[in-house]
């Protein structure tokens, strides 16, 4: 998959980072989702190698990394600032969660196109993310939903998921679910676990082998795609009771050819 060319108009804006570790877990997230401009508003460090360690084969991102000495610079020529916080503060502000937000980013960056404008989406340093001065430069905030008594990602995570959603949007990417019968069961009987899904293939491998089926040079080839069917098959405890029944029966039968004639007459 190609990258959109709106994602080059989006920047990520990493104010105070205080890591090399995060920063460069950040520029390995913007690869991984397209974003071509990180900019770092007074960083501790930013030390290209030690970035290197957590972003390999992300150099043209790190030696394209933006220093800025203040937000207002690193926001100048962006229409559209989002701030991202673990924390919803008391006052006047105004909250998006991030698949709208996403979209919202998306929608802005490409109606910009032309004007050479570009949207920031703002991160706070590790410790104490944005102070409050820097809440007021942006347009809202955004907030990535978690367990309220645990609420603060690391930067890089929370850079990732925000990246994950504008990616989506940015790529137009369908929702594909899994076919109905896959994740639930269709009758009154549960759907069959993993080991009694195993443990019928298993059976219908030893069948197979015995009525000469399996041939030496294509055995694991067949067994993978007969198991890779029943897998698809999504099947039930009573689905397999009845496969387990077929394979036995097919034993017996080979077993007692003389029995099975005489049920046959
Ligand atoms: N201890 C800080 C958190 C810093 S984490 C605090 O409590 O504010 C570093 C940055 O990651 C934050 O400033 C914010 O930009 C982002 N972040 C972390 N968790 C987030 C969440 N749940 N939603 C949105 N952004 C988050």
């Amino acid at each position: 998959m190609s990258n959109a060319p709106v994602l080059d108009r989006i920047s990520v804006v990493l104010v105070e980072p205080q890591n090399d570790i995060n920063i460069g877990s950040v520029v390995r997230a913007c690869k991984n989702f397209g974003i071509t401009s990180i900019r770092l508003v007074n960083p501790a460090k930013a030390h290209p190698p030690q970035i290197l360690i957590s972003a390999p084969r992300a150099t043209d991102l790190i030696d394209k990394l933006e220093r800025y000495n203040s937000l207002d610079e690193a926001l100048a020529d962006c229409t559209l600032a989002l701030g991202m916080t673990a924390r919803q503060r008391r006052n006047k502000r105004l909250y998006v969660e991030p698949r709208g937000a996403a979209a919202d980013v998306v929608k802005t960056a490409h109606e910009q196109a032309e004007s050479g404008q570009r949207v920031a989406i703002v991160f706070g340093r590790e410790d104490s993310g944005l102070s409050n001065e820097c809440l007021d430069r942006c347009n809202a905030l955004v907030t990535i939903p978690t367990n309220p008594d645990y609420s603060s990602l690391n930067l890089a995570q929370a850079v990732l998921l925000m990246l994950w959603e504008v990616h989506r949007v940015a790529t137009d990417s369908p929702i594909k679910r899994l076919p109905e019968h896959i994740a639930q069961a269709h009758g009154d009987d549960p759907l069959a676990s993993h080991e009694q899904m195993d443990r019928m293939v298993q059976h219908a491998e030893r069948v197979l082998a015995q009525v000469g089926f399996l041939k030496e040079d294509s055995h694991q080839h067949m067994m993978s795609t007969i198991r890779e069917m029943f897998k698809r098959a999504g099947l039930d405890t009573r689905e397999v009771a009845i496969w387990h029944g077929i394979f036995s029966q097919t034993e017996w039968a080979l077993k007692n050819p003389d029995k099975l004639q005489a049920e046959e007459e």
